[in-house]
């Protein structure tokens, strides 16, 4: 199985989550792999790049065979005003987190349909389905990957490849960890938990998206989110 953006944060613990049930997991890392653990195959890949998707997924089935589990996790964010905001962030953001799906699903899709099954799990987020002043390029491409899941869930299902979107709200992560503590407060104060998600709550969604308890689940989006969205 294959993690993108899989060398910190949200994706190394989905990748720790897979390899501790005993499967073979390579995860792309764009700048650097080091601290990774040893059970995990890094291979570089910048995603917004076709070629070093296409040479990553070739390494990857050179040492592991074809993807049967895809992760479509790597992700940015450049937040800014609708007012303010340049087209170059509007497109980059989504260039990173919805065009980059559309890449790697394309590019695993080709192996999955040869072996006849397989399990596509993007990873979205609360603020795609509920908007986020400010995040008006990231929430679009989160929302996207809705669409995108949907549409790849029926064109493959009868070929028995499911595609699900996991939505989590507010992660601890170098992402998150950005924000201003009085922004933090303000996000908590939101969420019916009361507190933000820790990595490995949203690995375990993703494990069992990936494993044959969610044979029969696709199309869906499953909120990790404390209640922040209410089941959207
Ligand atoms: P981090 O910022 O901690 O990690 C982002 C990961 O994406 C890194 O591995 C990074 O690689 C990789 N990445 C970014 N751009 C590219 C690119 N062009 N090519 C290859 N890899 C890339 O983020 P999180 O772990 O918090 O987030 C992971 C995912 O979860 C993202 O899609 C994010 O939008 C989503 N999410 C996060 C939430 C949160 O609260 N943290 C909430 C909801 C969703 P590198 O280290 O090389 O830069």
């Amino acid at each position: 199985m294959l993690v993108t953006g899989g060398n910190r944060g949200i994706g190394l613990a989905i990748a720790q989550a897979f390899a501790a049930q005993g499967d073979q997991v390579a995860v792309t890392y764009r700048s650097s792999a080091d601290g990774l653990p040893d059970d995990l195959l890094p291979v570089q890949c910048d995603v917004t790049d076709a070629e070093a998707v296409d040479r990553a997924f070739g390494e990857v089935e050179d040492k592991h065979g074809p993807v049967q589990v895809l992760v479509s996790n790597a992700g940015i964010t450049d937040d800014g005003l609708l007012m303010r905001m340049s087209e170059d962030s509007f497109t980059r953001v989504v260039d990173a987190n919805l065009t980059a799906a559309y890449r790697v699903a394309k590019r695993a899709s080709r192996g999955m349909l040869r072996a006849k099954g397989g399990r596509m799990i993007f990873v979205s987020s609360v603020v795609g389905l509920m908007g986020s002043p400010g995040q008006v390029n990231y929430a679009a491409s989160k929302a996207g990957l809705v669409g995108l899941a949907r549409s790849v869930a029926r064109e493959l299902g009868s070929r028995g490849i499911t595609a699900n979107v996991v939505a989590p709200g507010f992660v601890d992560t170098d992402m998150t960890r950005a924000l201003s503590d009085a922004r933090r407060a303000e996000i908590v104060a939101q969420v019916p938990l009361g507190r933000y998600a820790a990595v490995e709550e949203v690995a375990s969604a993703v494990t069992w998206l990936g494993s044959e308890h969610a044979g029969y689940v696709t199309g869906a989006v499953i909120p990790v989110d404390g209640g922040l969205g209410m089941g959207h």
